[in-house]
């Protein structure tokens, strides 16, 4: 099962999952993930697709031998429109589906996030850091949703004997991104595409660190397959670091592109610095990520450049 797999991350999870011969069902409310991803997949006698909010209670779908939870909008325009519902989905969604997984006897992997760093004080981050979260701001409700999931993850193996996989995953980027979605890379690209000024938010110092989406769904399928890691989180994430203000820069030379750069307000507590600390990863699941920014973009621009080919109102869906 992969709940959120019409979502980015999810899309290229349930197609590589369905390559490797597996029957997968996507549970999806369709908040952000799109038609689109999953078409392709609909008519494979191994791909169920079912449309549901995993924060009401769970339909019986049968047997279920792993379950990967991806079910949250990532991006915080997004996630920020309905905060109250972006909470009840990391923490009921994740109850309901641990649940599931127990009655089941089934290994359950949560998508956890870099922002659980909150505004990191060092740099790069290791999971044995603690984070710097603002418990009551605009991002509060998915970074609290995640850490709270976390939580669960924890208790669930500990009180109840759950198998459970715990991702921190990184800023991940590639095509099968919604062009409207509002994160960095998809504004970036299908603003130069357009040749519209690149908004760059604050003076554009901040710093993240980008993965390739085929690295990150390589990083969480060795985390599930992994039942000798210690239970714990892992980070999954590329270690290279670039202010925005360099990947502005990058996008409008290599596309060469007419835009210029936008300098727009910082949105409240956005966090300085983005690296992972990936030796846990790197040592346990014997993973690390393959693709640099500028490969990753050369994968990824084409795609964009395709969907500003759709009307409009077909963009999102
Ligand atoms: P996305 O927004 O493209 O996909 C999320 C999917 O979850 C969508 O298909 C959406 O419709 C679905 N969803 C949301 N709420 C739901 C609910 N209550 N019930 C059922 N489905 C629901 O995001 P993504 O980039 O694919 O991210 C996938 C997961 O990875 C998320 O949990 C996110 O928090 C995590 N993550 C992603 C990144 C990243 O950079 N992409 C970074 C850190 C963590
Ligand atoms: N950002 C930006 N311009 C944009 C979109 C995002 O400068 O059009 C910045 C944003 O302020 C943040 C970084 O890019 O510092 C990454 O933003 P994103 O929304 O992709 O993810 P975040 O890491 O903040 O969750």
């Amino acid at each position: 099962m992969v709940a959120g797999g019409a979502g980015f991350v999810g899309a290229h999870l349930c197609q590589r999952l369905v390559h490797d011969g597996h029957e997968v069902i996507c549970i999806d409310n369709f908040q952000t993930g799109r038609m689109c991803n999953i078409v392709h997949l609909l008519d494979d006698e191994n791909f169920t697709c079912v449309s549901h909010d995993i924060v009401d209670p769970l339909p019986d779908l049968g047997q279920v031998d792993e379950i990967y939870n991806l079910a949250c909008a990532a991006s915080p325009k997004k996630y920020q429109v309905d905060p109250i519902h972006t909470f009840k989905t990391n923490v009921f969604g994740a109850l309901n589906l641990l649940e599931l997984a127990l009655q089941h006897d089934a290994t359950i992997l949560q998508s956890s996030t870099s922002e659980v760093y909150g505004d990191p004080e060092i740099t790069p981050q290791a999971e044995t850091y603690r984070g710097n979260v603002n418990t009551m701001g605009p991002r509060s409700c998915y970074d609290e949703g995640k850490r709270a999931v976390e939580t669960l993850f924890y208790d669930f193996h500990h009180a109840r004997g759950a198998k459970t996989r715990v991702a921190r995953i990184f800023n991940t980027y590639g095509p099968g991104m919604c062009p409207q979605d509002g994160r960095v890379i998809s504004n970036f690209v299908t603003q130069a595409l357009s040749g519209v000024p690149v908004t760059v938010y604050g003076d554009g110092s901040q710093t993240r660190s980008f993965c390739f989406v085929s690295d990150l769904v390589e990083g969480l399928m060795a985390l599930m397959a992994c039942e000798d890691a210690p239970v714990q989180a892992y980070n999954l994430g590329n270690p290279g670091e670039f202010t925005v203000r360099e990947v502005a820069q990058h996008i409008i030379e290599t596309l060469g592109s007419k835009s210029e750069v936008a300098y727009l307000d910082l949105p409240v507590d956005d966090p300085r610095q983005r690296c992972p600390d990936i030796s846990r990863a790197k040592a346990d699941l014997n993973w690390a990520p393959k693709v640099s920014l500028a490969d990753g973009l050369r994968m990824t621009v084409p795609y964009f450049a395709g969907q500003l080919q759709r009307p409009a109102a077909r963009l999102l869906v």
